[in-house]
């Protein structure tokens, strides 16, 4: 059964398509199904973004859709940044600016409790469905280390020594938001009827 990935992003279609090679499910990205639309994500949260973009895949290309939306929420700003997350410095700022500029609005902060979250949504004929993935943790008040990318350098995991960005690739997608949620999507998909 063919289903389309909404993402333009090698790195995720690789990851989902390992996971799902030894079922009938066959992963195809927005390139492959010829959908080269900015899908505009106007939701006011995270798990609204993603299901806009499944939603608006399934309605013009007619395929099983599922797309994913994440977040890093922190909690003295209030969730910001939130939706913004890839903006947050600005339309066309760097992940280093987003950082920095992270770095700035916490500098007189004592909580630095912050969250990831990925919404996965699911949309078929029949069915629609969420899947949420969240790790807590905390942001630092200095960059640490140089793997990952975003904002992993200044995420700390609760539980954990290292930043995202001092882990290496396997450990992080093991305990990852994104991990998370797309374990619930993988078990969906591989025991529904
Ligand atoms: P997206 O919706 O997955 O593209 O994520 C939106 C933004 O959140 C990205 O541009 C990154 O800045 C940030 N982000 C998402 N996932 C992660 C992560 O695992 N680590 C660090 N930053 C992330």
């Amino acid at each position: 059964m063919e289903i389309c990935f909404a993402t333009n992003n090698e790195n995720k279609l690789f990851e989902i398509v390992h996971f799902l090679k030894n079922t009938p499910f066959q992963v195809k990205s927005l390139k492959d199904i010829g959908c080269h639309e900015d899908i505009a994500e106007t939701a006011d949260t995270i798990e609204g973004n993603s299901l806009i973009k499944a939603q608006y895949v399934f309605d013009n290309y007619q395929i099983p859709c599922f797309a994913d939306d994440t977040g890093l929420e922190v909690e003295s700003l209030n969730g910001d940044p939130g939706i913004y997350s890839a903006r947050y410095a600005g339309p066309q700022r760097s992940s280093q600016d987003n950082n920095q500029l992270l770095l700035q609005n916490l500098e007189n902060s004592q909580n630095r409790q912050a969250r990831f979250k990925t919404a996965i949504s699911w949309v078929s004929e029949t069915e629609k469905e969420q899947f949420i993935g969240i790790v807590n943790g905390e942001i630092l008040s200095e960059l640490k280390g140089i793997d990952g990318f975003g904002y992993d350098p200044l995420f700390r995991p609760k539980g954990f020594e290292k930043t995202f960005a001092e882990m290496d690739v396997t450990q992080k997608n093991t305990i990852s938001h994104r991990a998370l949620a797309t374990r619930k999507l993988i078990d969906y998909l591989t025991n529904k009827k």
